[in-house]
């Protein structure tokens, strides 16, 4: 019998749809097709590969008003944040386009008499993405677009709570050309992306939790094959005595709380210089308070639901031991009731690193804010983890300022700013935040291998 994925949304609750989901036979059998098709698709000229993408793209564009709505109403995005990321995804694949072909270009690296020597860039082969669902199009096409451009084939397992996105994703990009053996997906939960970790693979590109992640490098350190995971963080944020609070605090709180706090690179940890530290949080307050949650269908909306209803547990338990260790809580610390996952934006002061708070990844719209006495002690505690996705310092001086995020353990790190991604940047993480990298054109070569050539004239 066929296994079903059911969809429903988390803002109300709602069946939405029923998938087939994908056996272990037809994971087997949509990898030795992604096999087979490989070769022809590589073999494709560079011009004809990019000319798909550019489809792609207008497609993206000719469908924003379904792809969005789909998006929103399988995990509980604001109506206005699905349509930024749809629109957020132009530029990166704009920047892939622009830059494919010159990064993957031979590279002659000595040439004497009748010997040469050239490094060639040639596809990994068959690369499987399995995908966190907080931003389906942007951490899907982060790998998908180069990989395909690079002459990939590619087995897409997008998560079960954004399969439907996966579905428009795969759908279009063979609208576009890409021939349906090179772009595969597969529906399912954990199961299917577990089956796919049996199959024959040159590649392995994972975005989702640390957890998750641990156990794809268990499973396929035998078999030696590429891996790259992009994992959770526990961003801080450093607010020096200079900074305007006011600026820095209405920043912050859209870093702490857009996509519902759902981002990997949500401002997750904030310390605040004491002698700024009450202004910050009485402007932090008003922001907070200004953010309409509610409907995310209705434009107006700026915290939507909690996609995975698990986390509602993950966040009253990191508001309850925080409480019960002396936290000052301002607004929220609790759920809202339902139908649907809500969690009201929480607030909370007066925190230390004994709380899970502060140490654990919170991924919803609640924040801690700790107030220190020097630059030595705000470089300490936000290098107190064991994650390093970004971090990020507000203050006037910007020398101090480079000084400080050079001792920041981060994979990218933020002046005047936060939970901020750049195509033309490596995404990247230290710690237990990941390895490997996406974005930036050492994200194009991420899916090629370099292959030595030593050429002798006779
Ligand atoms: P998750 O680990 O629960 O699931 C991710 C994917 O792994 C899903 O497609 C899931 O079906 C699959 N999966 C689950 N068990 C598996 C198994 N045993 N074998 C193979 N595949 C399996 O994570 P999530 O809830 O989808 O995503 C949230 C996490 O992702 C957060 O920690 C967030 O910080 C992180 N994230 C990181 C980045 C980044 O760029 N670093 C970006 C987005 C999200």
């Amino acid at each position: 019998m066929t296994p079903t994925l059911t969809i429903h949304n988390p803002a109300t609750g709602e069946l939405i749809a029923e998938l087939p989901a994908d056996t272990a036979a037809v994971v087997a059998a949509k990898a030795a097709a992604a096999r087979a098709a490989q070769p022809a698709w590589a073999a494709v000229p560079m011009a004809e590969r990019l000319g798909a993408i550019q489809r792609f793209r207008a497609l993206l564009v000719a469908e924003q008003d379904t792809l969005a709505a789909t998006l929103t109403a399988e995990m509980g995005k604001p109506i206005a944040q699905a349509r930024n990321e749809l629109n957020g995804l132009l530029p990166r694949i704009d920047f892939f386009l622009e830059q494919a072909e010159a990064a993957v270009r031979d590279e002659p690296v000595f040439a004497d008499g009748g010997l040469q020597e050239t490094i060639s860039h040639i596809p990994l082969g068959v690369v499987a993405n399995i995908s966190a669902w907080n931003y389906p199009y942007f951490v899907g096409c982060n790998v998908i677009v180069p990989a395909l451009l690079t002459g990939n084939a590619v087995l897409y397992k997008p998560s079960e709570h954004a399969s439907l996105s996966g579905r428009h994703i795969t759908r279009l990009l063979h609208q576009a050309g890409i021939p349906a053996a090179v772009m595969q997906l597969l529906v399912g939960g954990g199961e299917v992306g577990a089956a796919l970790l049996d199959q024959r693979i040159d590649g392995l590109f994972f975005t989702g939790s640390h957890a998750t992640g641990v156990r794809i490098a268990q499973a396929l350190a035998p078999k030696l094959v590429k891996l790259q995971l992009e994992l959770g963080g526990k961003d801080p944020t450093y607010v020096r005595a200079d900074a305007n609070p006011q600026a820095a605090a209405e920043s912050l709180a859209d870093g702490a709380m857009y996509n519902t706090g759902q981002s990997c690179c949500s401002v997750e940890r904030i310390y605040v210089d004491e002698r700024i530290h009450d202004a910050f949080v009485a402007h932090f307050l008003a922001t907070v308070a200004g953010f309409k949650l509610g409907d995310p269908m209705d434009a107006g909306t700026y915290i939507g639901a909690i996609t995975r209803a698990p986390q509602l547990d993950v966040l009253d338990g990191q508001v309850a031991d925080a409480l019960a260790q002396g936290a000052v809580l301002h607004c929220g610390g609790h759920r809202l009731a339902g139908p649907g996952n809500w969690y009201a934006p929480t607030v909370l002061t007066n925190v230390h690193h004994g709380m899970a708070l502060m140490r654990e990844e919170s991924f919803g719209p609640i924040i801690g804010i700790q107030k220190v006495r020097s630059d030595e002690e705000a470089v300490t505690l936000m290098n107190d983890s064991r994650y390093g996705l970004t971090a990020g310092i507000f203050t006037r001086d910007e020398a101090r300022a480079r000084t400080l995020l050079a001792q920041v353990n981060a994979g990218s790190v933020y002046w005047n700013c936060c939970d901020r991604v750049s195509p033309r940047l490596p995404w990247s993480g230290h710690g237990d935040s990941g390895i490997g990298l996406t974005l930036s054109t050492h994200g194009i070569l991420a899916f090629t291998r370099p292959k030595a050539w030593h050429l002798r004239q006779p």
